[in-house]
């Protein structure tokens, strides 16, 4: 039962929340109830805040005429695993959960990497957006321990750190399966080492994770104000490199801006290659959307999906979320997909992306991005200082909005369509030639959209 319950909330939780909270739990089975062992009150707290609902949800599913109680308490097994005499494989502090292992992976040592199978490049769309980093991380696999090490990759969620940091995890089983890779979200690691300590078993914690040849770590900003952990990773992390073995980090913004992390570690973070993850663009969008229709099996006409790309923005996540509603709706109503049909049943979440993008909020983000007052760009000062912003704005109102030219002309102040017209053909060709101008507009809207 359980089992059947993993399937559905893998795909309804995001592969992190999966990974970190769920697959830690071990469950038993009972005539009438499931129980089921966090392996520290860290995840227990969580998972009981968090993702009960989720997991009652699941249950439902796979039993709806009586599912079983739940019931969730911590439950030490790993560390008693542990000390199950096994003297030539290092056992991994990780759960020793058999379900979720991959068939494909069956590496001799025993450690488990973590890492989801489909995760990989070959799943992975490339775009403008992330190609630096796609490229670089297809290095990184193929040389590990090399000259980009540590391997950190930063930016927004939902754009593919973690399926890309997994990508290389894989590539290196597949090359070498006997390569030691753990990936591990950061609390994931915090917690087994409050875990390791509480057991006295922080020395194996230590031998463990410096005994690797790939160390994935996920998320590092949640290492924030969390002293002793940094301070054990910092040690990790040295004899790792020393030992010319491959770190890999994400985290969501640039490792200098991560706050509550310590000096040393953050400029350590930075000694090998640091790349950024940027929103899809829209030709990434549509791309991704048809990639993954052909993954879950739904049917999905190119007009289709070039409307779902342009209404929603934002990141890869959300346009998976999308795709699978719009799936599941086409199933349920057993039609084929239609404009009008992801309109009905992505009705919710087009309204509210309608709502944010309103052209008052695109003068206001764009006035206080640049530090000016929207009385300025509704104004008729020509100084450059003005006059781009305002053409910004003209032109992220009509890239966001439904709003017709004439609309936009008049929210800005009474100009003509023309000038709307000329904004925006200028702004694409600035775009075009000025990176600054082009990295300007995609924060803008990343910020408006989000
Ligand atoms: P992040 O770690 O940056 O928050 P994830 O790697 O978890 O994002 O990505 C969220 C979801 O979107 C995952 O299901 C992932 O497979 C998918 N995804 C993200 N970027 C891409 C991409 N470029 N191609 C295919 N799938 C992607
Ligand atoms: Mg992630």
């Amino acid at each position: 039962l359980w089992n059947q319950a993993l399937k559905h909330l893998e795909n309804d939780l995001n592969g992190q929340q999966f990974h970190t909270w769920i697959l830690p739990l071990q469950a038993i089975e009972e005539e009438s109830s499931i129980r089921l062992l966090a392996p520290s009150t860290f995840i227990l707290d969580w998972v009981n805040k968090r993702l009960m609902d989720n997991i009652r949800n699941a249950i439902h599913i796979v039993a709806p005429t009586n599912p079983p109680e739940i019931q969730l308490e911590i439950g030490d097994y790993v560390l008693d695993n542990v000390e199950e005499p096994e003297p030539t494989v290092p056992q991994p502090l990780q759960t020793k959960t058999k379900k979720a292992e991959s068939k494909a992976e069956a590496p001799s040592h025993g450690i488990k990497s973590n890492l989801n199978p489909s995760f990989t490049f070959e799943t992975f769309v490339e775009g403008k957006a992330n190609q630096l980093a796609a490229a670089a991380a297809r290095q990184v696999a193929e040389n590990p321990g090399g000259s980009y090490n540590p391997f950190f990759i930063y930016g927004g969620v939902g754009l593919g750190k973690t399926h890309l940091m997994h990508a290389i995890g894989n590539k290196l089983i597949k090359d070498n399966p006997k390569a030691r890779v753990v990936y591990l979200h950061s609390e994931r690691f915090v917690a087994d080492m409050v875990n390791a300590l509480r057991h006295n078993k922080i020395d194996e914690f230590k031998r463990f994770y410096r005994s690797l040849d790939a160390l994935l770590i996920d998320d590092i900003q949640f290492f924030a104000n969390k002293e002793q952990s940094q301070e054990e990773f910092f040690h990790t992390f040295n004899t790792l490199l020393e030992g010319n073995k491959q770190v890999i980090l994400t985290s969501d913004r640039f490792p200098k801006e991560v706050d509550g992390l310590e000096d040393r570690l953050k400029s350590r973070f930075g000694w090998g290659l640091t790349i950024a993850v940027e929103p899809p663009e829209f030709e990434m969008r549509v791309a991704i959307l048809l990639k993954k229709a052909a993954e879950f099996n739904v049917v999905l006409p190119d007009e289709v999906a070039f409307f779902i790309a342009k209404r929603l923005r934002g990141n890869v996540r959300d346009l998976e979320g999308a795709l699978k509603r719009v799936g599941a709706y086409a199933q349920f109503t057993q039609q084929t997909l239609t404009v009008d049909i992801v309109k009905e049943a992505l009705k919710d979440l087009l309204a509210l992306q309608q709502k944010m993008v309103t052209l008052e909020n695109i003068q206001k983000t764009v006035a206080d991005y640049y530090k000016i007052r929207v009385a300025d760009i509704l104004s008729k000062r020509r100084s450059r200082n003005v006059a781009r912003p305002r053409q910004i704005a003209m032109a992220i109102a009509k890239e966001l909005t439904n709003h017709s030219l004439p609309e936009i002309g008049d929210a800005f102040g009474g100009r003509d369509h023309t000038t709307v017209l000329h904004a925006v053909r200028k702004v694409k060709e600035l775009r075009e030639t000025d990176h600054h101008i082009d990295e300007d507009f995609n924060s803008l809207v990343r910020i408006i959209t989000n």
